[in-house]
């Protein structure tokens, strides 16, 4: 499931791939004709992501805006560029890669000044330089709802979904239901350093990882998929042993250890 971490890390790989040279844009489905006719030939200016929203800048101004939603994927094809496999609505490839995007929940063109609007709806994204962490704290300061709720609320933080919500609040030893003032500073700070070291983690490594190796006693990379979690979707607490609770906060269950979380 893309989180901020998927989307970052797809912009870092189309500004390697594509960026500063003409493209070629088609929509092999058909569902994206007319944008990938607007898109064809112009020059890739740079990616970007804010959270789990794709910016792609092309050097007519327009902009193209891809959000993943739970089952989109945006894949490269490496040469010889095979014929397009699926749904693709868009393909943007040059003569070495090709980048296929399927099943997305949006994907249209939109206008610099659209993209600022999209941005100024979005909270701080942890995974950004010039994140505002200020800001998100005042809304945590100054809310009752359950922190889970607000962890998972893109206007306060950019880019987490529910994996990540899980196992932060997890290793930061905080209750999902508890109400968001009622973190101490110190607690706020230590959520928000656990979110950027994660999702910096997982950028790099294209999925998600939060064990500690040396409890685990395998490298990130050799890691089971049972073992790279503590409380998502678990059973049994992979620290303590104790039986993992569900509750739904914010829309989505979360899966916590009441011991490791009291
Ligand atoms: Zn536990």
């Amino acid at each position: 499931m893309p989180e901020g971490h998927t989307i970052h890390r797809l912009a870092r790989l189309l500004n390697g791939s594509l960026a500063g040279k003409p493209v070629r844009a088609s929509s092999p489905q058909g569902r994206f004709a007319d944008g990938a006719e607007r898109l064809d030939g112009l020059t890739l200016l740079g990616a970007d992501a804010w959270g789990k929203y794709l910016f792609c800048n092309f050097d007519s101004g327009e902009v193209l805006h891809v959000h993943l939603g739970l089952i989109g994927k945006f894949r490269a094809r490496k040469a010889p560029i095979p014929d397009p496999v699926g749904a693709v609505r868009l393909r943007l490839q040059n003569g070495a890669i090709a980048w296929d995007l399927s099943g997305p929940t949006r994907c249209e063109i939109i206008s610099p000044i659209e993209q600022e609007q999209i941005w100024s709806r979005l909270g701080a994204d942890p995974l950004r330089s010039d994140a505002d962490v200020a800001a998100a704290r005042d809304k945590f300061t100054h809310s009752k709802r359950a922190v889970g709720a607000l962890v998972l609320d893109q206007s306060v933080v950019a880019g987490i979904g529910n994996v990540y919500r899980a196992e932060l609040l997890f290793l930061c030893g905080i209750h999902p239901a508890r109400p968001a003032n009622s973190l101490t500073e110190e607690e706020f700070a230590q959520l928000w350093s656990e979110t950027v070291r994660l999702l910096r983690l997982g950028e790099r490594m294209g999925r998600i990882v939060t064990t500690d190796p040396a409890e685990i006693g395998a490298t990130r990379s050799r890691m089971k998929a049972e073992e790279r979690l503590y409380a998502y979707h678990r059973q049994i607490c992979k620290r303590c042993g104790s039986g993992i609770e569900v509750l739904k906060i914010g829309g989505r269950p979360i899966w916590y250890c009441p011991s490791c979380q009291p």
